[in-house]
């Protein structure tokens, strides 16, 4: 059986492509590291389910647009599928493949019985008004209905979707049971069953796996944040609660620099209000994308995949990146940095805060039940630092680097998962 990915014409090259070729190059690494056997490589690299959707929306003038929407279920060998939904123009199902086999790896390397998944809706959700979204996310889960549900596959937010957009799934679906279902998604206001600390939950990984890779005081360490989203405002914040004075931080409506150190709390209040850390007066503005190019000592890339390649990474000068985003380095990029001795915590590990706390969530909507912010936060801090330590360990006795490591780490559980279960029939 070969892998079922169109063939690589230059033409066909998108962003999208190339995150998938980015995940696959990575899989064959480990898979070559862990000496699997052709057959299950093939398994591995080929997604369980794969649905792609029209999803027609009644505009407010009258108009109606037909958009396309993608869930796929990349592996299900540990537990349901799991991954967020993203609203993006650029997104295509290469993209969301990639995304989902992440999710996979990600969910093993934490010790978290849930397997990968992920979805997208190719559409700007700026050009949407809130009732043109509402209409669109409810019809998207209609056509996607089939494939989710809290022991199935659970859904969660990710570029281009928030909390609001989780209740709208929750209702939708709870709708077509009869009943609610509150586990159905994760990342859902808390009057619905969210869970406490889920909101800042990956960038909290961020600053955990940050300290734990900087291993040393972060008074004063310069930082850099590309995104200024949900997981990257607050990386920015909890850094610089941390102690470390973040420099510069950008959103996709521009940039902005401090050498002495941003105000995060006051650019977050900005950002509110204007929509973006453009025209924030206590800072100089910086051409986009020569954030990523600053001579810092911690960058952190919490945009979309592909922000640094083999054209720019030459000029990255930080001394260690952690990757916020999935996928913001190509293979390539990445070989040019770890040769030029850069730290990088790869994105499996570094942003998986926010599917660990999804979890939690989960687990309290199963039983009907609600942990503190603290408590929350004890298992959090408790599954990233387990996960940081034995990639680490890993790697310093194997050679590898931590990217190298955590997917051996994370394909290897979920390759032993095949190997126990054997193959049906
Ligand atoms: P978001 O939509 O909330 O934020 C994305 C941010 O990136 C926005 O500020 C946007 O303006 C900015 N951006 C887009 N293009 C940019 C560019 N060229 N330069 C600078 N900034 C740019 O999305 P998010 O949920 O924060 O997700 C960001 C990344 O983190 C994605 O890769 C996502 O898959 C990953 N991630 C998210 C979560 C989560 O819990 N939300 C969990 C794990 C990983």
């Amino acid at each position: 059986m070969s892998i079922m990915v169109p063939s690589k014409t230059p033409a066909l090259i998108t962003p999208g492509r190339q995150a998938l070729d980015s995940a696959l190059h990575q899989l064959h690494q480990a898979a070559e590291h862990l000496g699997l056997d052709d057959g299950l490589r093939t398994m591995l690299a080929t997604p369980r389910r794969s649905l792609t959707v029209s999803v027609p929306v009644r505009r407010e003038d009258g108009r109606l647009d037909v958009v396309q929407g993608f869930r796929v279920q990349h592996n299900v060998s540990r537990g349901p599928a799991k991954g967020g939904i993203r609203f993006h123009p650029g997104t295509d199902i290469h993209e969301v493949t990639a995304l989902a086999m992440w999710m996979t790896w990600k969910c093993a390397l934490v010790g978290i019985p849930y397997g990968g998944a992920k979805g997208g809706v190719a559409v700007d959700p700026a050009t949407l008004t809130v009732r043109e979204k509402e209409r669109l996310t409810r019809r998207y889960v209609n056509e996607i209905l089939p494939l989710i549900g809290p022991e199935k596959d659970i859904p969660a937010p990710d570029v281009g979707t928030d909390e609001q957009t989780m209740a709208w799934i929750m209702d939708t679906y709870s709708v077509s049971a009869g009943y609610s279902v509150p586990g159905v998604v994760t990342g859902k206001p808390m009057t619905l069953g969210g869970s406490l600390g889920r909101a800042g939950a990956t960038s909290r990984g961020v600053q955990i796996a940050a300290l734990a890779a900087l291993g040393r005081s972060p008074e004063g360490v310069s930082v850099a944040v590309q995104g200024f989203g949900k997981v990257g405002a607050l990386a920015a914040q909890y850094l610089a609660d941390a102690g470390c004075k973040v420099v510069a931080i950008s959103d996709v409506g521009g940039a902005v620099y401090a050498s002495g150190g941003l105000d995060v709390s006051r650019l977050r209040a900005h950002v509110a209000e204007h929509g973006s850390v453009r025209g924030y007066p206590h800072a100089d503005e910086l051409p986009l994308d020569d954030l990523l190019e600053l001579d810092v000592d911690i960058l952190v890339p919490a945009a979309l995949e592909g922000a640094i390649t083999e054209a720019n990474a030459p000029r990255v000068r930080a001394r260690l990146i952690v990757e916020g985003a999935n996928g913001p380095l190509t293979p390539e990029a990445d070989e040019i940095l770890n040769a030029g001795g850069t730290t990088i915590v790869p994105d499996i590990l570094a942003n998986a805060g926010g599917v660990i706390v999804s979890y939690l969530e989960w687990v309290q909507n199963m039983q009907a039940f609600s942990w503190s912010s603290g408590e929350v936060e004890l298992k959090l801090r408790d599954l990233m630092e387990n996960a940081f330590a034995e990639v680490r360990s890993l790697a310093g006795a194997r050679g590898l680097t931590l990217r190298e490591a955590a997917h051996v780490i994370g394909v290897g559980r979920v390759a032993e998962a095949h190997q126990m279960r054997g193959l049906y029939p």
